[in-house]
């Protein structure tokens, strides 16, 4: 049924009645008047240029079901796994055995241990009281032994001056686990808590929304107590480096995360948009973009399993020695995969791809924001040359010859 005032569509045995939304509609009144459209089923014209989620949106405005007739799409639920081939790892996936996914830990009894230790940490693993990472300086970012942030011992602890670039959550944290230098030159690793000193002004960057909370943070003459000192005792370089392993541990498995999403939105919007009368999936460049997108990650998946499976097996001291550098050389690999990654989702989004509302919003959003991971934890050139100097320093110490 279609005229001015009533203009009923079915979108997958769903009648809607879009009379009081027609003059609301962002694509115009005129599309949905259109005699393929207005009193048919334009379940497909339809679902060429909208996401699911707007029928959800929208269901008050449904009217009834085709008498005989079941709604056929599914969308996705929040929360569940994804039926779509390789959006999910192959130990997620139905049908797949894995080498190490064997046994489930219970991780609130881990946490639980940990909770009982210490009252930073409960504050923090709980959620009650955020904390942050303070590393990075105007001053020093990748040489991280220029950094210039002063603590000075006191008899009752420590006096911390200085200053700290794009911290993420500083806007919001409670706690401050700072790097700083002593009077010996030496790094301490200090937990600074919020409070008289402690300022914080947020910093807009690309990738962080208001959410993200990165901010530049002062310390002026901030007393903090000598038990908040980590490691005491301990080199601090090494434990920020030590540290680093599992960043860029956690940066890689979200990265990896990202290009599977990205590749999920690819195989569905390839198969949704027709052009030339075609689906996109039909032209073999598009299938060639997928293959080398599922090829990327599946890498990068597998580097990381392998990873994790010895950072669970070795000692701190092995895992120094043989797995810095390994570490640093996937982060690399994923980050650049996830740049080849965006740029081959925007080709096949168009002009969506760049628009950061609608069908390719999150391509938009990945492709403007996911240099973060490129940069944060360790610059690409910086880890690559990371790797392959361990590598030249264990190779120099073995005697090997051509
Ligand atoms: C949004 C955001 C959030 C962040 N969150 C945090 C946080 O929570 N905590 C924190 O401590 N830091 C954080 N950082 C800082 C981040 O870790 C640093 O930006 C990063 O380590 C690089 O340091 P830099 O920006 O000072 O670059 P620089 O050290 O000035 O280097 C600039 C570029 O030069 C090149 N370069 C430098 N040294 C070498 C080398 N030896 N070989 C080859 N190339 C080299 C690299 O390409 C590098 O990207 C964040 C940064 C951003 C943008």
């Amino acid at each position: 049924m279609a005229n001015q005032d009533t203009q009923w569509i079915i979108i997958d045995s769903r009648v809607f009645d879009l009379s009081s939304f027609a003059s609301l509609h962002p694509g115009g009144q005129a599309v949905l008047l259109d005699p393929e459209i207005a009193g048919q089923d334009a379940t497909e014209r339809f679902f060429e240029l909208h996401r699911s989620e707007v029928l959800h949106r929208y269901a008050r405005l449904q009217i009834g079901i085709i008498e005989g007739e079941e709604p056929q799409i599914k969308s996705h639920v929040p929360g569940a796994l994804s039926a779509v081939p390789y959006a999910e790892p192959t130990w997620l996936s139905p049908g797949y055995h894995s080498p190490y996914y064997k046994e489930v830990f219970h991780l609130s009894s881990i946490l639980q241990n940990l909770l009982c230790e210490n009252k930073i940490v409960e504050d923090a693993l709980s959620g009650k009281k955020p904390i942050c990472l303070a590393v990075t300086e105007a001053f020093a970012g990748s040489d991280v032994q220029g950094l210039r942030c002063k603590a000075t011992r006191t008899k009752e602890g420590w006096i911390v001056n200085g200053t700290k670039k794009w911290i993420t959550n500083a806007m919001w944290a409670h706690y401050f686990v700072v790097a700083c230098k002593a009077e010996s030159g030496e790094i301490v690793i200090l937990v600074v808590e919020r409070g008289e000193g402690v300022q914080t002004k947020p910093i807009r960057t690309a990738y962080s929304s208001s959410s993200a909370g990165t901010a530049f943070v002062t310390f002026d003459s901030v007393r903090v107590p000598p038990e908040n000192q980590l490691g005491a005792g301990h080199p601090g370089l090494n434990i920020i480096l030590a540290n680093f392993n599992h960043e860029r541990w956690v940066l890689t498995a979200a990265t990896i995360g990202g290009q599977r999403l990205i590749f999920e939105e690819c195989l569905k919007w390839a198969t949704q948009r027709k052009v030339f009368g075609k689906p996109l999936s039909s032209q073999p460049v598009i299938r060639q973009k997928l293959a080398a997108m599922i090829s990327r990650v599946e890498s990068c998946q597998s580097w990381i399993e392998n990873i994790t499976f010895q950072m669970c097996t070795m000692s701190a001291k092995e895992q120094a020695r043989h797995l810095a550098g390994q570490m640093s050389l996937l982060k690399m690999h994923a980050t650049r995969a996830s740049q080849a990654t965006a740029a081959d989702a925007v080709q096949i989004f168009g002009g969506r791809g760049i628009t950061q509302t609608g069908m390719g919003r999150f391509i938009e959003h990945y492709h403007r924001t996911l240099l973060i991971d490129a940069v944060g934890g360790g610059a690409e050139d910086v880890l690559a040359d990371l790797g392959i100097r361990q590598a030249i320093r264990i190779f120099s110490s073995s005697s090997i010859v051509i």
